[in-house]
């Protein structure tokens, strides 16, 4: 039998791709060679760390709950119970994974796919037994894994996203090298878990990705937390100790400094998975191993298509795998499709302050040429973020003077990743400063500060 649709890795961008394409009424066939769906979103990725996350704020209001009339005695974290916690989120997300693909006719095999080219697919399976499926198009999901520095491996003591999402206990040191999502949200996390952290980063700044002020802040704010951070570092060397590693660190300042920690967090990106996945069957081009497409998706071989953390120039998103599984599928199927407009991709890092943002920086913005007009608020002028007792942190606009074109959004403070939403809707309609200021917003609410940075592009904001 022949597939119209071979969907390869069940990340989000994946499932949700075999999801739509079942949605189309097309034959269709996941193949996953986890044991279970989600990829690593689902199961190492997004998912997990967010669990997790959620543990630390609840913690971290509990260790001081004084100041609103309340006592808990000595609160402690029992890891192992949040991990159970955490894994009974994942499992439970993972079953409805499985569950859509019933609901969705869609086929699932269990197995490597090895493209073999002329639309074949080998599958082996985890018994190793291997089946040949043919599929009219082939949507590549294969996802990334973590890039480890040269001549390290991870264990239980040097440690990538994976191994860190299963600690049983929380370490009293930590260093994290990296300071883009990865390592920000760790040391995030951990600090209020108890560890001292250290953060290394090679470039200038935190998240190096957002704009310079959010970067900013957000030192600002870990350093107040008492996380360790260097940024302009160079690490040297890496070696592991009886206890945990030590490593040589280069500092801005050129001095150079011994750093001992029971563990290392490696956070420096991901590689794409494209090793023995058959590209050299195929006419797929790739660039650094990530695989090129055009704005469908479509790889140089033809009813071959890739979406997510597998694709050249795509940010590593999983809300950007999706949507690019949906323009993948719409255009398998003759359906109408709009490529992805990059300017309008949400970033939300989970850190506190959280972080979400979407369009230029004002940098980026000025470096276009844009006449750039900037609105600020802070969230110490908001008075839901005074009751949740969450201060820090702004919201920023960057716009064109010329038409009140809306550039960039970037918002630092309690729950910035959820806040970004109204922007990311307000690009999206290609919306003015002018129709945000007149758009109402609730009151007391956190997203009162995002209107309050609209009227501050004019120097209206009512309450700073
Ligand atoms: P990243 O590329 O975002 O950040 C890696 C950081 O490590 C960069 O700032 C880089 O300058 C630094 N670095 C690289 N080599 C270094 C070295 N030798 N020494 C010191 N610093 C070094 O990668 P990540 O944080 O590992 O995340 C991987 C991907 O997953 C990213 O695309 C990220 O956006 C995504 N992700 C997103 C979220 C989220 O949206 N909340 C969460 C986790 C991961």
């Amino acid at each position: 039998m022949q597939y119209d649709v071979m969907v390869i890795g069940s990340g989000p961008g994946g499932y949700s791709a075999a999801i739509r394409a079942g949605q189309f009424g097309l034959k269709t066939v996941l193949v996953e060679k986890d044991p279970k769906l989600g990829g690593t979103c689902l199961h190492v990725g997004c998912i997990p760390t967010k669990a997790l996350l959620q543990t630390a704020e609840v913690y971290d209001y509990i260790k001081h709950p004084e100041e609103q009339g309340l006592y808990c005695e000595n609160p402690r974290l029992d890891m192992p119970k949040a991990l159970d916690r955490k894994n009974k989120i994942v499992n439970k997300h993972a079953s409805g994974v499985s569950m859509l693909m019933r609901k969705n006719k869609v086929d699932v095999m269990a197995g490597f796919a090895t493209l073999k080219g002329g639309g074949k697919v080998e599958v082996r399976g985890n018994d190793g037994s291997t089946k040949t499926v043919e599929a009219k198009n082939i949507i590549i999901a294969t996802g990334s894994e973590a890039r480890m520095l040269p001549g390290l491996a991870p264990d239980d003591t040097i440690l990538t996203n994976i191994e860190i999402l299963n600690m049983q206990h929380v370490p009293q040191t930590l260093a994290i090298i990296g300071a883009g999502a990865v390592g920000v949200e760790f040391a995030s996390m951990f600090q209020r878990f108890g560890s001292k952290c250290t953060v290394l980063e090679m470039l200038p700044r935190l998240v190096p990705v957002e704009d310079e002020e959010v970067s900013k802040e957000l030192e600002r704010v870990f350093k107040k937390q008492g996380i360790r951070c260097e940024t302009g570092a160079r690490v040297e060397q890496v070696e592991r100790t009886g206890n945990g590693v030590r490593l040589t660190v280069t500092l801005a300042t050129g001095k150079t400094e011994i750093i001992e920690a029971e563990k290392l967090l490696v956070a420096v990106g991901r590689r794409p998975n494209t090793d023995a996945i058959g590209l050299e069957n195929t006419k797929v081009e790739t660039e650094r191993g990530f695989i090129k497409v055009n704005q469908y998706q479509q790889t140089a071989e033809p009813g071959v298509y890739a979406i997510g953390d597998v694709v050249a120039g795509t940010p590593q998103l999983a809300h950007v795998a999706t949507m690019e599984g949906m323009i993948a599928v719409a255009h398998i199927a003759g359906k109408p499709v709009r490529p992805i407009n990059k300017n309008r991709i949400p970033g939300a890092t989970y850190t506190e302050p959280g972080i979400g943002s979407v369009g230029m920086t004002e940098a980026q913005a000025k470096a276009k040429g844009y006449k750039v007009k900037v609105g600020k608020f802070p969230f110490l002028a908001n008075s839901k973020a005074s009751i949740l007792g969450h201060h820090e942190g702004f919201v920023k606009i960057v716009s064109d003077e010329t038409y009140g074109e809306i550039l960039g959004v970037h918002i630092i403070g309690p729950h910035g990743y959820e806040l970004i939403a109204e922007a990311v809707a307000a690009m999206e309609a290609e919306a003015t400063v002018e129709t945000m200021i007149n758009t109402i917003h609730a009151h007391p609410t956190l997203y009162e500060a995002v209107g309050e940075a609209f009227n501050a592009v004019y120097g209206q904001a009512i309450n700073a």
